[in-house]
């Protein structure tokens, strides 16, 4: 497309980059010497070739992970919010989930399935796998995390219901070799409809099943 104003690929790259909300210059001067000095408290060089950059490195992958803390959610959504008068379950499954446990800083990951009710407003898909990750993005327990997905669709949306269900695995739970090795832990938040009205709920559950 000679003389188009198509994004290529890299200016959508770089866009993307400069979305990540950063955490400035002197949060990641200070992450970066919290990892060398916990590096040299492992034991480990910093200066040796293989970890020269692990610091920065390190620092730069810690403000990716928790760019949750500094995005604002009403930003997320705007514009994404539209007038309906669907009144059926609305369900998105299989949202990949990444996040990090607040009590050993090590990822758990899995799924989060979200539904709702409508109220006359129904949100676009993507937005709502953005608002999983708004969430996720930072230091989380995951009971904590799958209410604040149900909270935040609740607020921006007022629907009749809400449900959400986060299923992970907990890496700091495998890799310290607590027994449970593959095990999945299951947390679910209903609100309004899904809470109060059997038949809704178990609709919700059969549709999971899928
Ligand atoms: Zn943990």
């Amino acid at each position: 497309m000679p003389g188009g104003n198509h994004e290529t690929e890299l200016e959508a790259a770089e866009r993307r980059i400069r979305n990540i909300p950063k955490c400035g210059a002197a949060k990641l001067a200070r992450m970066e010497q919290s990892f060398r000095d916990l590096l040299e408290a492992i034991g480990e060089n910093p200066e040796r070739e293989g970890l020269l950059r692990t610091p920065t490195r390190a620092a730069k992958a810690f403000e990716f992970l928790t760019q949750g803390y500094r995005q604002d959610l009403d930003e997320i959504v705007n514009g994404a919010i539209f007038s309906s008068d669907a009144s059926e379950i609305i369900l998105v499954k299989d949202i990949e989930l990444y996040s990090m446990c607040e009590h050993h800083l090590i990822p758990f990951i899995g799924r989060a399935h979200v539904a709702y009710i409508p109220n006359g407003k129904v949100i676009g898909l993507s937005k709502v796998a953005r608002i999983v990750d708004v969430f996720a993005r930072r230091l989380q327990i995951q009971e904590q995390l799958t209410v604040q997905i149900a909270d935040a669709l609740m607020s921006c949306l007022k629907p009749v219901g809400v449900a959400v269900v986060v299923e992970a695995k907990h890496l700091c739970m495998m890799m310290r070799g607590v027994e449970k090795q593959n095990s999945l832990m299951k947390t679910s938040c209903l609100l309004g409809c899904f809470k109060d009205d059997a038949r809704t709920r178990s609709e919700f559950l059969s549709l999971l099943k899928e």
